[in-house]
């Protein structure tokens, strides 16, 4: 369930250290190092799925626990009222730099669309 040399793995098994703002048996949520907004934190399943395209259809009730996870970490960020973007980049063209799954949440300015 862990991949070796994965960044994503290691900071979920605590190897490496990251500013934590939830954990449960399942996922952690981290603020993003190099933020690209006011609040920018990742949600990370625990166990290395390399992206969206390897869940399936057994992981359904973790992409569900994803999202309400989202909902609620906005809310105890602040970032709930004004409105925020949960975000998954996918493979290169979706600019996707770590292979583990893991979702964005940005909020804090508002923000344009679309991305690019
Ligand atoms: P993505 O480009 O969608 O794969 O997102 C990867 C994110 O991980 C980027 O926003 C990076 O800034 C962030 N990141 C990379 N290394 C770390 C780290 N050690 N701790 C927290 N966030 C990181
Ligand atoms: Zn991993």
């Amino acid at each position: 369930m862990t991949a070796p040399d994965c960044l994503f793995c290691k900071i979920s098994a605590g190897e490496i250290p990251a500013d934590l703002i939830y954990e449960d048996d399942q996922m952690i949520a981290i603020r993003d190092i190099n933020p690209a907004a006011p609040v920018h934190f990742l949600i990370i399943p625990k166990a290395h799925i390399t992206s969206i395209l390897d869940v399936g259809p057994e992981q359904k009730e973790m992409l569900g626990s994803i999202q309400l996870l989202a909902s609620c970490l906005a809310r105890q960020e602040g970032i709930a009222e004004q409105g925020f973007r949960l975000v998954n980049n996918c493979g290169k063209w979706g600019g996707q730099s770590v292979f583990h799954l893991h979702y964005h949440v940005l909020g804090g300015k508002p923000m344009g669309w679309p991305p690019e």
